[in-house]
């Protein structure tokens, strides 16, 4: 993220739009699986933060962007990681040619241009980096740059997203009850088989009867979470097998390489998996 924030001040100093970059200019192919997207712009109309929990790969991302994109607003996304403090979210004094200066973070420049700031898994984040988040997330609508000595008052465009995927947590890692009741929340999961069909199939070009193969490879492997899977095979993995297929490679070759080998490395299992996939293909 270090690297994101050098990358702006560059586009900061050469002038070009700044809001207008970080607008979705398509629309994202986002299939709905019930009536969230109008519950998510009603969040938007009240500006309430919106909390997304769920499995990895089912459509979180895809759905804000997707709403990013309906309501016109900027989107900026921030991949968090364990290491990330709470200066590479707000911002830091950099030192250059010229002396001292400082650059925003992501999240500072989503309150500042009044974009949607979507911190994506958020509970890999230090606990001090939640912290920061808070004064955005209530009626004070501030973000402290403590360093800077400012206090950002959020555009009124300005909303926060994270998400959550509940099947990760530890004790150690989990949202604290004072971050997660500041939020309101959807629970994402993968799709019934024939809507994730459907959903492989328009994002592949694949037909819907062979993507409901991939799918039933799928539910397999869902079926072993929790008896030696953590977590099974997610919609974006079956759109990888999808695509390797649609570009010509042996559907047991694709659905090995994209759908068992990332999830497992436990022999049992791994058979298990292959073993469905050789009575399907
Ligand atoms: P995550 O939940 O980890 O944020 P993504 O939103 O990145 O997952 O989804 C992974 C992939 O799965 C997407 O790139 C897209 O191809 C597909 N996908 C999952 N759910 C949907 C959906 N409801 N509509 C369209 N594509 C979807």
């Amino acid at each position: 993220s270090v690297k994101a924030n050098v990358s702006e001040a560059n586009v900061k100093q050469s002038g070009r739009n700044y809001k207008d970059q970080y607008k979705v200019h398509k629309e994202p192919f986002y299939q709905p699986q019930s009536n969230e997207t109008a519950l998510y712009e009603a969040a938007y109309a009240a500006r309430l933060p919106v909390m997304i929990k769920g499995p990895t790969g089912c459509g979180k991302s895809r759905f804000v962007e997707h709403m990013a994109w309906k309501l016109g607003k900027p989107l900026i996304t921030v991949a968090c990681n364990e290491d990330m403090t709470a200066s590479d979210l707000v911002g830091r004094y950099l030192l250059d040619a010229n002396g001292t200066r400082w650059l925003d973070g992501p999240l500072t420049t989503a309150a500042r241009i009044g974009a949607i700031c979507y911190l994506d898994e958020i509970v890999e984040a230090r606990q001090d980096t939640t912290v920061v988040i808070h004064p955005l997330t209530d009626h004070r609508r501030t973000l402290p740059l403590d360093k800077k000595g400012e206090l950002l008052e959020a555009h009124p465009d300005f909303q926060l997203v994270i998400s959550y995927n509940p099947g990760y947590q530890s004790l150690m890692k989990d949202l604290k009850q004072s971050t997660k009741q500041r939020f309101t929340a959807f629970e994402f999961d993968y799709p019934e088989a024939k809507l994730e069909a459907a959903i492989v199939a328009k994002e592949t070009g694949m037909s819907e009867e062979l993507a409901s193969k991939l799918v039933k490879i799928g539910t397999t492997a869902r079926n072993l979470k929790g008896h030696g899977l953590d977590e099974g095979i997610s919609t974006r993995l079956l759109v990888y097998a999808a695509t390797l297929i649609k570009g010509g490679v042996e559907p047991r070759d694709a659905c090995r390489m994209a759908l068992v080998r990332p999830i497992t490395d436990d022999a049992d299992i791994r058979d298990t998996l292959d073993h469905a996939i050789d009575a399907t293909f």
